[in-house]
């Protein structure tokens, strides 16, 4: 019996923030709070998550500035 198993990424938007300006390529986007969540699967099920991300994506150039706990929970609760 052959037992697949490894890991797997999900990206989710969790809140647009509206217009901002990018830090790396200093354009006008519409940037977005979004998280990123790695998990460890057996056979493609997941069993149990093993990273976190949050961060502040450009869609521009795509950079991503990684937020602490705090800093994400500050803007997602936050209304613009
Ligand atoms: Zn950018």
């Amino acid at each position: 019996m052959i037992i697949v198993y490894g890991t797997r990424k999900k990206l989710k938007t969790v809140k647009q923030l509206g217009r901002m300006r990018c830090t790396n390529c200093g354009h006008e986007v519409d940037a977005s709070l979004t998280k990123e969540t790695g998990y460890f699967h057996i056979c493609y099920i997941p069993v149990f998550p093993h990273f976190g991300l949050k961060f502040i994506m450009c869609p521009h150039c795509g950079i991503m500035k990684t937020l602490t706990g705090a800093e994400f929970k500050e803007m997602n609760n936050s209304d613009y």
